[in-house]
């Protein structure tokens, strides 16, 4: 899932003071799971910012409303209906979200509630961790499940760098060497050979060094290329 953080609220309402009438608006998939921007966050902070201790005139207005994703065109069209008074969404998505958002209704403001963080996972309560940086072609058959680009403080590709200690990272010793985790999760499967094999170098064009990333498939009614 994508993962996010709520800005401070000071710094929220920093960026929504000069508007009247303001629509929060949550986002029903990752930041919903990764409680930072769902339905009930999108609440609880609609509530804080109505206090009059942010704004030195009046706070705005609020309104509440929850959409299931944020990033699909097609439902915010469907299924978002924007009061007519509203000046600017604050909106709980990540960084995709809030910018089909504002391609949507691009006549108003759209605020970024959140500070978007990273592709990861849930690894125990409350705990996410970054798991992946969308690289475009992915290689964890080689690496026994376990990513090196986004799990190595270095993002070394073709073993450790030699400064791990007790299988802890020499860069954050507080989370584990991810050459490490390769190393032994390779010998749990009996392929430590797969360690001294030469692969090719790697290509970051599919991870975006050539340019901002588009994905397309035919086969789906509309989708560009089909003709039916
Ligand atoms: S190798 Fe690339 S696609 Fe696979 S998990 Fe790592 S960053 Fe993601
Ligand atoms: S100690 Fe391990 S995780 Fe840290 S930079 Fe070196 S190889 Fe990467």
């Amino acid at each position: 899932m994508i993962t996010g953080d709520l800005k401070p609220v000071e710094e929220i309402a920093n960026s929504i003071s000069g508007f009247d009438h303001v629509l929060v608006l949550g986002c029903g998939s990752c930041v919903t799971v990764c409680l930072s921007g769902g339905d009930r966050e999108a609440k609880a902070l609609a509530q804080e910012l109505a206090r009059f201790r942010y704004y030195e005139t009046f706070p705005p207005v609020f309104q509440k409303e929850t959409i299931q994703r944020q990033c699909e065109r097609d439902l915010i069209e469907t299924y978002l209906n924007v009061p007519p008074e509203t000046d600017a969404i604050l909106s709980l998505a990540c960084g995709a979200g809030v910018q089909t958002v504002s391609d949507v209704f691009d006549t108003l403001t759209v605020i970024p509630a959140l500070n978007t963080t990273f592709l990861g996972a849930a690894d125990a309560p409350g705990i996410w961790r970054e798991k992946c940086q969308g690289c475009g072609d992915c290689l964890l058959e080689i690496t026994g499940g376990i990513c090196p680009v986004g799990r190595c403080a270095k993002g070394l590709f073709n073993g450790p760098c030699g400064g791990s200690q007790g299988g802890h990272c020499e860069v954050h010793p507080e989370i584990p060497c991810a050459w490490a985790m390769i190393y032994y999760r390779l010998k749990k499967q009996n392929r430590l050979h797969q360690l001294k094999a030469i692969h090719r170098s790697k290509d970051w064009r599919p991870g975006g060094a050539a340019g901002p990333r588009e994905r397309r498939r035919t086969g789906i009614g509309g989708s560009p290329g089909d003709t039916a």
